[in-house]
């Protein structure tokens, strides 16, 4: 079973997990193994193969067949089974690996990736997101849920069919917790959100700004960490899918299919890191809307991270945004 390990030096928690390593893509195996390309008939992802993957929690059908489904992740790093429980003695402090894990199956169609998806792809993937982040959060042991997507082998991926991960924790990460309470202060010293400010600049700017509808905005942040690095905000007080109705979500689909259509066209099969950010769990109320904004963050990963980056947590970005935007813009 995995436990979380708390550095008294960091305050950060640090998630052991050595089941990991039985993932298709371990340690030792050969980089050919990479994404079971070889296992490829064996996809347990794939229309046909549901008895290969664990006991399957929802799916969306459409014409009897399964368009889009969740199972729990079968090499988890948290597990909803484990008992919630913390030791501490006088130096050190663990807690069980209590938590969810689970696998969004985005498409049944092996070789179909997120920039192939139709409207009707996007539409079924943000819905069924939408409902797991409902249903979890009436399990009130959850604190956060982190909704990513590993997209290629630089980015973390072990599968290359293409697939979302939902992991619930039962506290908020120190990184996630002191960026909330910034931004609920900023909203008690100047009665706007962050968020907000942040993208009336941007719009004042011009620059940076990719696209946008009646709802969100596409853009490279001014100060992005990542070549290419792009951000969706919502402009209305939205502060979780679990907020979206249907024209909400039909709004987000239109943006991410242009989005994804100009990143192919400008950077073509790279790897990113996808992360959708909701509101925590934790202390969510009407209020939430006040000070935080749903918003996605795309950061393709098309140069390593070295040493100066771990030290300082300065990174090193070698494209300025308003080029990236510019290039964005001029691609489709
Ligand atoms: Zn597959």
């Amino acid at each position: 079973m995995s436990e979380f390990r708390y550095c008294k030096l960091t305050k950060e928690w640090t998630l052991f997990a050595p089941e990991r390593l039985k993932r298709p893509k371990g340690l030792n195996n050969k980089k050919e193994v990479y994404l079971g390309e070889i296992m490829h008939e064996k996809c347990p992802f794939d229309l046909g193969k549901e008895e290969f993957t664990p006991h399957e929690i929802t799916r969306i059908s459409q014409d009897g067949k399964w368009k889009c489904r969740v199972v729990p992740n079968l090499y988890n790093v948290l597990s909803i089974e484990a008992p919630l429980q913390s030791t501490r003695d006088s130096f050190f402090e663990k807690a069980s690996g209590f938590g969810a894990h689970e696998v969004v199956i985005e498409t049944p169609n092996h070789d179909k990736q997120i920039w192939d998806y139709d409207y009707n792809d996007l539409i079924n993937y943000f819905l069924i997101l939408q409902e797991r982040v409902v249903n979890l959060k009436k399990d009130d042991r959850l604190a956060y849920l982190s909704v990513f997507k590993n997209q290629g082998e630089e980015a973390g991926a072990s599968m290359s069919h293409s697939h979302s991960q939902i992991i619930g924790l039962p506290f908020l990460p120190k990184k996630i917790k002191e960026n909330f309470e910034y931004q609920k202060e900023y909203f008690k010293a100047h009665n706007r959100a962050l968020f907000d400010d942040i993208l009336y600049e941007e719009l004042a700017y011009g620059k940076n700004i990719i696209a946008q509808n009646s709802e969100f905005v596409l853009y490279c942040p001014y100060a992005s960490s990542f070549a290419f690095e792009v951000k969706i905000v919502s402009k209305k007080r939205l502060s979780s899918l679990s907020e979206f109705t249907k024209s909400d979500l039909s709004a987000l689909c239109d943006i991410t299919k242009e989005y994804f259509s100009k990143f192919y066209a400008a950077l073509g099969d790279v790897a990113f890191n996808m992360i959708i950010n909701n509101a925590p769990y934790k202390d969510y109320n009407e209020e939430t809307k006040n000070y935080f904004r749903f918003n996605i963050e795309i950061k393709p990963r098309i140069y390593k991270e070295a040493g100066f980056e771990q030290n300082t947590d300065i990174k090193i970005n070698v494209v300025l945004p308003e080029t990236a935007t510019k290039i964005y813009k001029e691609s489709r």
